[in-house]
């Protein structure tokens, strides 16, 4: 466990921070049952991105994508915020937190209460139709996990795909756009739960740390992500962000 001096110490960066923005990735999640996609028991270990994580695969074969699809898509829909998310929104709450850039397709920042959330990697809220582009919410196909044939676009009969990014694909201009401007113009980012091993999202904390910020990361043990760190605090999310908050509201 961390010690809470290195705690404080946090606690008193996002204190004295104008302008903080958080960077969450799959790791803040694991404390909601959600697992993440990369590390040593991660979803790529038990089925194969090259196989059902890319929009060539998705094309080839949507079968076997929307096979992936129902084993995964209970858990996440399924799944509630945990105490990192909800110290998050006591931030924003408290003044201390601006924007939350994600990587979660999970959207538990917003369940949490979070606003102002920046979703690089889409999310499990609407599903478009690949051959007529029409956008539609996932709730308006409550079956869509249940059916075992390929889910069609009502309009078209196109095939139908969650609005996530896929291997392959771009992220989000719009989002991604507006998370550049964020970061750039932050004076504290912290990094939670992301390993920085997808580009372009990992250039994120490189371009903050080029405008200045100072970078605190949170992850359970050591990673890529300590490089650009000015400190690193191991540990769960879900665990240390709480801590953090309550030192904050011992400081303030
Ligand atoms: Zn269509």
């Amino acid at each position: 466990m961390e010690a809470y001096t290195a705690i404080l110490e946090a606690a008193e960066y996002v204190k004295k921070s104008r302008r903080t923005v958080a960077f969450t990735g799959a790791g803040i999640s694991v404390g909601s049952g959600l697992m993440t996609f990369r590390g040593k028991d991660g979803i790529w270990k038990r089925f194969d991105p090259a196989e059902v994580g890319s929009i060539q695969a998705f094309l080839e074969n949507p079968e076997r994508f929307w096979r992936f699809a129902r084993e995964i898509g209970p858990e996440l829909l399924g799944s509630k915020p945990n105490p990192a998310h909800l110290a998050l929104t006591q931030l924003q709450h408290l003044g201390l937190l601006g924007s939350i850039i994600t990587q979660n397709i999970d959207g538990l920042h917003q369940a949490a209460g979070s606003v102002d959330v920046i979703e690089l990697h889409g999310n499990i809220r609407s599903v478009s139709c690949v051959s007529c582009q029409a956008v539609t919410p996932s709730s308006s196909h409550p079956h869509i996990l249940d059916q075992h044939s390929v889910p069609r676009c009502d309009a078209c009969g196109g095939l139908l795909r969650p609005d996530i990014v896929l291997f392959g694909e771009k992220l989000p201009q719009e989002a991604y756009t507006l998370a550049l401007r964020r970061v750039r113009s932050c004076t504290l980012l912290l990094t939670i739960g992301t390993a920085m091993e997808v580009s372009p999202a990992s250039d994120l904390p490189l371009i903050a740390k080029e405008g200045g910020a100072r970078i605190i990361n949170i992850n359970p043990s050591p990673s890529e992500a300590d490089n650009y760190a000015d400190f690193s605090l191991y540990g769960p999310s879900e665990e240390i962000v709480p801590r953090i908050v309550h030192a904050l509201n011992v400081i303030l």
